[in-house]
């Protein structure tokens, strides 16, 4: 294996800058390794499917100068994020041949700052999933154990980066979907704060939960790719940036960092975590306390809802959003006769079952006479979760909770229980609801599979975040290797 693939983002970029490394050459080892992957992590290859920046004619934003401080490095993009002239799906059958006029903020930052596009990745349609078994292009394979999901619904790019096909990708967050995927994969995944990235062109889910972010190897990599991925952006009013740049994290001790364990967000509070997790969450906690951190139980009381609230809000939000694929607009067109008849055709033949299931959940919740019972309350009990997390955070620097009840489970082992995959997300779901950063990190092994522990902080707190996930890494010395074998 060639000893390049062993390289973090950062370390490639230096090896670049110091020129004892060429960026096409970097490039087109990852481009044939992810050209040929076996994991489906990729659903288009830059030179096999579009073609590479450089190779468009017209010079146009399509095409990236490897220069900047990104280095022309490869980027794996989640296929919801648009980019101009390149198929773009979201993994819905409902907009295949879909080719966007336009490119999604944050792809275009990145791309000014110097990354290349090096493939669209394969993901749960329009994000909704924790197994990226609902791609409409077939599953993606855990490379550390190719039986197994890689969690979703970011499933694509999490494999693509454990695997080495991609030396760093970015993903969506709506409900846990960068966090979950990165700690089923063993690498690292961030939230940011909601707001702190444009979701100008990234395909929609649910407006007010979803959020980009980087999936890395390592948290130096998350803070580098993050860094070019904030800033607020006129085209998307809810963005905001970060009141601060984002820094290199440095730090190796946690020295006076108060860290909050919730027994809402444990083993107490939840049934079906596995004690393998549940042993690596107790180990991360003394290794905080070797670091010079301070363990102290914080209460998140109305966090075990999180969980039914979100799963009343996403659907509502996502059956609006999904009302503008309608045969007429974007993608897929089937029918000829009335106007009706193509609508239920393109919507009955475009999309999946889980999208069709969110789409009849969220319409419900959102009917006369059921939305005040439905969505109102999820409403109320939304504030509420925020305002437990606001609190804890007069006490605590930070929360950690295991980011995943358990470990990578079998392909098709949860496809028929819609119920048991969404408590998927029990443990992320909550700091979407408050809007709030969250990182996963790989902290251990259970059953020769990755585990991660999640760090929760306030809004904006990404720096204290990535600083403190920086000093865990350095002692928790997790070994990925095996999964680019
Ligand atoms: N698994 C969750 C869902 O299916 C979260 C998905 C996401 O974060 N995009 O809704």
């Amino acid at each position: 294996m060639s000893e390049l693939l062993e390289l973090t983002a950062a370390q490639a970029i230096e090896r670049i800058e110091a020129r004892e490394l060429g960026a096409d050459e970097l490039f087109d080892l990852y481009r044939e390794r992810a050209a040929a992957e076996e994991l489906g992590a990729f659903l288009s290859v830059a030179g096999r499917d579009f073609p590479t920046a450089g190779e468009f004619e017209d010079g146009s934003a399509r095409s990236a100068a490897p220069e900047g401080p990104l280095a022309g490095l490869p980027l794996a993009v989640k296929d919801l994020f648009c980019v101009e002239g390149v198929e773009s799906t979201a993994a819905s059958r409902i907009l295949a041949g879909y080719r966007p006029p336009y490119t999604a903020t944050a792809v275009i930052r990145l791309k000014d700052a110097g990354a290349r596009v090096l493939g669209k990745t394969n993901m749960d349609e329009f994000a909704m999933g924790s197994s990226n078994e609902n791609s409409g292009f077939g599953p993606v394979l855990n490379p550390w154990d190719r039986s197994r999901v890689p969690g979703g619904s970011s499933g694509g790019s999490a494999a693509a980066v454990a695997a080495g096909l991609a030396p760093w990708a970015i993903g969506t967050d709506t409900g846990g979907s960068i966090r979950q995927p990165a700690a089923l994969c063993g690498i690292v995944g961030l939230k940011p704060t909601y707001g702190a990235i444009s979701r100008q062109g990234m395909i929609a889910f649910a407006s007010s939960l979803d959020q980009a972010g980087p999936l890395t190897r390592d948290v130096a990599d998350a803070a580098l790719l993050l860094r070019h991925m904030v800033g607020a952006d006129p085209c998307d009013s809810t963005s905001l940036g970060l009141p601060e740049p984002v820094r290199d994290p440095t730090a190796e001790r946690l020295d006076g960092l108060r860290i909050g364990i919730a027994p809402e967000l444990a083993s107490g509070g939840m049934e079906g975590i596995e004690p393998g997790v549940d042993a690596v969450l107790r180990s991360t906690l003394e290794t905080v306390e070797e670091l010079g951190g301070r363990v102290q139980e914080v209460s998140l009381p109305h966090s075990g809802h999180g969980l039914s609230a979100y799963y009343v809000l996403a659907p509502a939000e996502a059956s609006a959003n999904l009302a503008r694929y309608d045969g007429v607009r974007y993608g897929r067109r089937a029918g000829d006769g009335t106007l009706q008849a193509l609508y239920e055709r393109t919507r009955s033949e475009g999309f999946g079952p889980e999208v069709k299931r969110r789409i009849m959940l969220g319409t419900y919740a959102l009917s006369a006479g059921y939305y005040d019972a439905y969505y109102g309350r999820a409403q109320r009990v939304r504030t509420l979760i925020a305002e437990d997390f606001r609190r804890a955070f007069e006490d605590v620097d930070l929360v950690i909770t295991p980011t995943s009840p358990t470990v990578a489970f079998g392909l098709g082992e949860r496809t028929q229980d819609p119920l048991a995959m969404y408590l998927s997300d029990f443990f992320t779901v909550p700091m979407s609801l408050a809007g709030i950063p969250a990182l996963s990190l790989p902290a251990g092994m259970s059953e020769g599979l990755p585990v991660g522990v999640q760090l929760a902080g306030p809004a904006f707190s990404e720096n204290r975040l990535l600083d403190a996930a920086h000093a865990l890494e350095g002692a928790l010395a997790f070994d990925s290797s095996a999964a680019r074998g």
